[in-house]
């Protein structure tokens, strides 16, 4: 048995930085304005995992209107939604995203990113694959406002 799922999610750029992406923390001017750290891909990824297994999204596992959930590190919400996947009887096989921006260069910190996330996810850093994609300049992207980041996951049914 296995599934897939997809999961979006976008943050604008605002100051003051760092900014944390995939778990890493990016030395930067501005950072990915959000009620949580605006973590984009692990929300994405989050997003996935949770899409794969049916059991909702982040917006109803962590509500924004939860003070609780203010400055949350992303990827602890992303190994809560582990933990719920497993308890559903998957477990996380491999993940793809990609990350179309214009900033910040991502091939410095891919390999941080994927072992970060493939962490969180219990899986190994070559299950976990990472792209950058420039929007060519065009929309909001283009203005470099922010970023947006889509993910795939796959989930197999745990043994
Ligand atoms: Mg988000």
């Amino acid at each position: 048995m296995i599934r897939t799922g997809i999961g979006y999610d976008s943050h604008r750029f605002a100051p003051p930085g760092p900014l944390v992406l995939g778990g890493v923390t990016i030395e930067s001017d501005v950072r990915l304005a959000g009620h949580s750290d605006g973590d984009a891909v692990a929300h994405a990824v989050t997003d996935a995992i949770l899409g794969a297994a049916a059991l909702g999204d982040i917006g109803r596992l962590f509500p924004d209107t939860d003070p609780a959930n203010e400055n949350r590190d992303s990827i602890g919400m992303l190994r809560v939604a582990v933990a719920r996947v497993h308890a559903a009887g998957w477990r996380v096989q491999q993940i793809d995203v990609v990350v179309v921006t214009e900033y910040p260069r991502l091939q410095p910190h891919r390999d941080a990113m994927r072992a970060c996330l493939a962490e969180a996810l219990e899986v190994r850093p070559e299950d976990v694959s990472l792209k950058g994609k420039s929007n060519e300049g065009m929309g909001w992207i283009g203005r470099g406002e922010g970023l947006a980041c889509l993910a795939t996951a796959t989930l197999v049914r745990a043994e």
